[in-house]
């Protein structure tokens, strides 16, 4: 200390030591630009890279400049001095750095002015920011200090009112913990729990009711969302009652919950009631519930069952012990017809055995089946009772169906459409009587005029009349023959092709000459353009072909109507048509005519076996052809064969 002089007006340097070291900011401006004379190291520091001595105020504080310039100018021109406490003036510490929030203690005083010249001005700092945040966080801990007070108070009277009411009610703090709780709570429950008693709520929640109680409380604390839920409380008598829990936080300006507060109410009393009522509902809702699982389920059964009968190519009738109709699938509907359920459906039909004779309805599979016989493929001809639909002939079985205890309970009735495979069988044994008749009739004929020429020496146009007769009747007898051992042969697949490039208009001029005397061809026209391509074909065979059909357009139509013999190309294969003004074949026929011994039961019935369009079908189609009719009732039919056109190597050979 010794060292160090005492400060002192009359010791100049001393004084400029303690002026440039001091704490407070000091400056001194001059001129009217408020130049600064002099700044020292506290001044300076206020923003240590602004370069200030020798520069105006304004240059130096831009961003303080209107609030401080005029002040200084005021001081100037008064004298006096000017100080401000805790005036609020941000500054940029860094050139480029920001505006920071700054206080300051500024004090501006005119130094005695020298000669003329106007005063300097000394400005002293004191940077206050420190000071002013510290009171102003001091403020705010007050303030919210006093506000806790208040919500305390609050809380107080809440709890004050909440001891008085009938509920329990309890608070609780913002993370959970329970903090108080009412007389009624503590009345009801019989506990008394101090501050270190834990969770009061463990000893008084139902055992079933306390896991979910917590798991809901622990959600509405971290979501902070008010809570409910019906839970038993332990009475002090040991005794449980139904309460309706709820807790709602309390919060702050802030939104913090500060507080939650709970209410339980004693629901007993609606619980017993609602409880009754839901009882009530639940066991009518159960009931309705079965009834329609149970519904459901034998729709299920029903529907899994129809799926299966469905499936069933058979026909299929499921009868109660009644033998009333109950159930079958599509095949036996559109086979039996509509069968209303409960109808005595075996009444609905006549049922004849294979010799034609008339089942009685004990004997009938199904009936027979009530009786616990087991029928396999009965061969039975049904003919509805009533209203139209042909007789069908069906392979019918019946079983008994038995319960549980075996005791017969319906029957299940199947049957196949054996229609088509009867009237096969009926055409092969119709087959062979015409093949007897048909054969035999002109063999009689040969017969008797041979014996005719034997016996008596007759007048020469006799004799060739009786010739002629066996000639034509030989023919028609080779024919029929021919057409069998064909039939024999193209079902066996012996019959070999030998395709060859067939011109067809001088095939069907020949042909027509080769038939003159066997068939009535001066009634068969022929239409075949020169120009027709050739058809790939084998000759003999085409021959077969077109003379069935020409036989059975003659055969059909009326002696004096014409046929004819045409061709085209159609679809770049050519195209061979034998048309008629007969009959014409009935549309549900016209399927069925190509097929094996198939005579139509509408036509008048004409010598032949039924096989002439079969094996015509059958030639075609080992040509790679195909042939179709198109017919007319009362108008005629058009019978068309398509046949591959001749390829080049064929029309060269
Ligand atoms: P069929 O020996 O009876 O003539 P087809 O196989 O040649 O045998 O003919 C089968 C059936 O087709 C005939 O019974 C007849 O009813 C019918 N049919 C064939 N051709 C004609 C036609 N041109 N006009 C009308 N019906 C025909």
């Amino acid at each position: 200390m010794a060292d160090v002089p005492m400060p002192s007006r009359s010791n100049p340097s001393i004084a400029a030591l303690l002026l440039d070291h001091s704490t407070t900011g000091i400056a001194l401006v001059e001129g009217d630009g408020m130049v600064f004379a002099y700044v020292n190291e506290a001044f300076q520091a206020i923003a240590p890279d602004r370069p200030m001595l020798g520069r105006g105020f304004e240059a130096v504080w831009p961003e303080v400049a209107a609030q401080f310039l005029p002040v200084l100018r005021q001081v100037r021109a008064t004298l006096v001095p000017v100080e401000l406490e805790d005036v609020r003036a941000d500054v940029r510490r860094r050139l480029e750095g920001p505006l920071e929030e700054a206080w300051w203690n500024v004090t501006m005083k005119a130094l005695p002015p020298r000669g003329g010249e106007p005063p300097a001005i000394a400005i002293h700092t004191v940077d206050r920011t420190a000071a002013v945040r510290l009171r102003r966080q001091a403020e705010l801990m007050q303030a919210e200090q006093e506000r806790l007070r208040e919500a305390e108070r609050a809380a107080r009277g809440a709890e004050l009112v909440a001891e008085a009411i009938p509920q329990l009610v309890w608070t609780c703090g913002p993370s959970g913990e329970t903090e108080w709780l009412n007389q009624r709570w503590r009345d009801y429950t019989g506990l008394t729990p101090g501050p270190q008693a834990g969770d009061p709520w463990r000893a008084v929640l139902h055992e079933h009711d306390a896991p979910r109680w917590l798991n809901r409380w622990m959600t509405a604390v971290r979501s902070g969302l008010p809570v409910d839920l019906e839970a038993r409380l332990k009475a002090a008598d040991g005794s449980f009652r139904w309460h309706l829990l709820r807790a709602v936080p309390l919060r702050d300006e802030g939104d913090r919950v500060v507080k939650w507060f709970g209410t339980a109410t004693e629901i007993e009393e609606q619980r017993r009631t609602r409880d009754a009522a839901e009882l009530a509902r639940r066991r009518e809702a159960d009931a309705r519930q079965r009834a329609e699982d149970a519904s459901f389920a034998a729709a299920q059964r029903a529907a899994e069952l129809d799926a299966v009968l469905d499936s069933i190519a058979d026909g299929l009738v499921i009868s109660n012990r009644e033998n009333e109709f109950e159930r079958a699938n599509d095949t036996a509907l559109r086979l039996l017809g509509e069968l209303p359920p409960g109808s005595d459906w075996l009444q609905r039909f006549v049922a004849h055995d294979e010799q034609g004779r008339e089942v009685p309805g004990g004997q009938l599979p199904p009936v027979r089946a009530l009786r616990g016989e087991v029928v396999h493929g009965e061969e039975l001809r049904l003919e509805p009772r009533a209203g139209r639909g042909a007789p069908t002939w069906l392979s019918v079985s019946a079983a008994p169906i038995r319960d549980d205890r075996g005791a017969i309970r319906g029957v299940v009735t199947t049957f196949g459409d054996i229609t088509r495979l009867r009237e096969l069988q009926e055409r092969q044994s119709d087959l062979l009587r015409a093949i007897s008749h048909d054969l035999r009739t002109p063999l009689t004929v040969i017969l008797t005029q041979a014996q005719m020429l034997q016996r008596k020496p007759d007048d020469a146009a006799t004799v060739v009349r009786r010739a002629e007769s066996v000639r034509t009747s030989a023919q028609r007898m080779a024919a029929m023959i021919e057409d069998l051992v064909d039939l024999v042969r193209l079902e066996a697949g012996l019959v070999k092709l030998t395709p060859r490039a067939v011109p067809l208009a001088p095939f069907a001029t020949e042909l027509r000459d080769r038939l003159r005397g066997t068939l009535a061809v001066e009634r068969l026209r022929l239409e075949v353009p020169d120009a027709l391509p050739a058809a790939s074909a084998d000759p003999p065979r085409l021959e077969r072909i077109l003379v069935n059909l020409i036989t059975n357009a003659l055969k059909y139509s009326p002696p004096e109507s014409e046929t004819t013999l045409s061709g085209a190309v159609v679809d770049g294969q050519v195209q061979l048509t034998v048309a008629d003004h007969g009959p014409g074949i009935p549309a549900d026929e016209v399927d069925r005519v190509f097929e094996r011994f198939y005579r139509s039961p509408s036509a008048t019935r004409k010598e032949g076996l039924g096989l002439g369009l079969y094996i015509t079908r059958l030639l075609v189609e080992a040509h790679g052809g195909q042939i179709r009719v198109e017919s007319e009732v009362g108008r005629g039919s058009a019978f068309h064969v398509l046949l591959p056109r001749a390829v080049a190597a064929e029309v060269e050979a």
